[in-house]
């Protein structure tokens, strides 16, 4: 039963996680950090790194903190809290920073159903590239409509 809990857990986080990268990105990011977000629609440095990348770094002090309840206040859920975190900004980073910023030339010929409805999603989203008026904030759950042709 634990297990079971354990696994809910972890899927809720990784579903919740999909809904603070959209909340972030839209409210926040598009917001009053947008400081630190332009630099991801315009570049203006010459850098690998981005200051938006301080959004990674933000949710990992936060998947750090759920391991540390866990191992030092015997929270069992802040392991598969902690977990859900760290796999979400692992396969956002694949999917976008990767796959479809290629900031790793890697995944470059991916072609499948998947691949080709994110990446138009967030081309979408890149379409725009000022603060105001954008669309597709979220990342990893993608639109219906972009898997139709
Ligand atoms: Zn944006
Ligand atoms: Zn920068
Ligand atoms: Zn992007």
């Amino acid at each position: 039963m634990q297990t079971l809990y354990w696994i809910l857990a972890f899927i809720l986080t990784f579903c919740i996680m999909e809904f603070m990268a959209w909340f972030t990105h839209k409210y926040v990011m598009h917001g009053f950090l947008w400081s630190l977000h332009k630099d991801h629609h315009k570049k203006d440095h010459d850098s690998w790194f981005e200051r938006n990348d301080a959004f990674f770094i933000f949710y990992a002090v936060v998947s750090i903190g759920f391991f540390l309840l866990w191992r030092y206040n015997g929270l069992w859920v802040g392991l598969p809290i902690g977990i859900g975190i760290f796999a979400y900004g692992l396969a956002y980073f694949i999917v976008h920073d990767i796959f479809i910023h290629q900031r790793f030339k890697l995944f470059r010929n991916a072609n499948n159903i998947y691949a080709k409805g994110v990446r138009r999603a967030h081309k979408m989203h890149h379409k725009h590239l000022g603060k105001e008026k954008g669309e597709c904030f979220g990342m990893l759950f993608v639109p219906f409509k972009y898997f139709k042709k």
